[in-house]
């Protein structure tokens, strides 16, 4: 559905893409993470015809991007982008004009869309006096209201509670499922990845770093387990750990070991005999540590 092919942009001296090349199949759902800076905001932009690359392809639906593909394209972008003063009702019908529906249908859509994001009882409150999160849901509403093949979702839950974070992620699987739409997500959320993507990109000045599934990207981190520890004496845990093939690493002020087994309690406590622990606490392996180890030098 969407095919990124040896992507470079610059700005001025700075490349802000190097050789980018991702592919995201009809249907997927796929999460393009990296710190500030990466290159997310480049990536969509070229993508949506508002940047040029200064090389390589994009295609969309096996169609080089261009005017006409524009309309297959549904963006719910990082900044809501409301008319305040318009209710949701006129909010959606002016995207619905921009994408020339024709009125008939056009009614009919502005409802599905007003059910689909939970909104139908707002259809006539302005814009303005919308919550935080159902903001948000009346621009998810905005971004499908042409029925786009490819929904670009740039940071959909950042800055809402977790109570609205949850409305939106259900709403974009129950969207992904029952219209079939391809989404291409970013966000510095990493929980929000697990729950809806079914692969991952992590980027880092414009390169790709790697990419495949949760279960691919794990293979990057061969543990069972990720044990944190405080203690006083960090150099005699990390030599005891060592011996016992544990490798270590900083997540910020955090130390933690990699555990290659699945170890009862007591053994695991018995490989640190001796040592002075304040507390362990034992962990999965989680996304967070897979995109520290690719984006950041981790290791002691
Ligand atoms: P964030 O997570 O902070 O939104 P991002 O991954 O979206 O970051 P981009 O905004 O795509 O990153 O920026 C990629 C690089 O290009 C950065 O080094 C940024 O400073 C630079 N950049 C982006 N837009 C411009 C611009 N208009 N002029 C010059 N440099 C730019």
């Amino acid at each position: 559905m969407l095919r990124l092919q040896n992507l470079h942009k610059t700005y001025g001296q700075r490349a802000a893409l190097s050789d980018l090349t991702l592919h995201i199949p009809p249907g997927e759902v796929y999460g393009l993470l990296g710190p500030n800076g990466a290159g997310k905001t480049t990536v969509i932009n070229l993508i949506c015809g508002l940047l040029r690359a200064d090389s390589g392809q994009i295609f969309i639906n096996s169609r080089a991007a261009s005017a006409a593909t524009k309309s297959w394209i549904g963006v719910m972008p990082q900044e809501n982008l409301l008319y305040r003063s318009l209710s949701c009702e006129e909010n959606l019908a002016f995207f619905a004009k921009i994408y020339g529906m024709p009125r008939r249908v056009r009614s009919r859509r502005i409802l599905e869309c007003l059910a689909a994001v939970n909104l139908l009882d707002r259809a006539k409150t302005p814009a303005e006096d919308l919550s935080g999160g159902m903001q948000r849901r009346l621009s998810l509403a905005i971004a499908i209201v042409h029925r786009p093949k490819l929904l670009i979702l740039d940071e959909p839950t950042t800055g809402l509670d977790i109570e609205a974070r949850h409305d939106v992620w259900e709403l974009i699987r129950h969207l992904t499922r029952q219209e079939g739409m391809t989404v291409l997500l970013t966000t510095h959320l990493l929980d929000e990845v697990e729950r809806l993507c079914q692969r991952i990109g992590i980027i880092k000045q414009g390169q790709l770093l790697t990419e495949g599934t949760l279960e691919d990207l794990r293979q990057a981190i061969p543990a069972q387990e990720i044990v944190t520890l405080e203690t006083p004496t960090p150099e005699a845990a990390i030599a005891r750990a060592q011996v016992h093939g544990f490798t270590p690493r900083r997540y910020g002020s955090d130390l933690a070991f990699w555990v290659p087994d699945r170890l009862e309690l007591k053994d695991l406590l018995d490989r640190f005999d001796g040592i002075a622990l304040d507390s362990i606490a034992r962990h999965p392996v989680r996304l967070e540590h897979i995109y520290l180890e690719a984006t950041t030098k981790a290791g002691l």
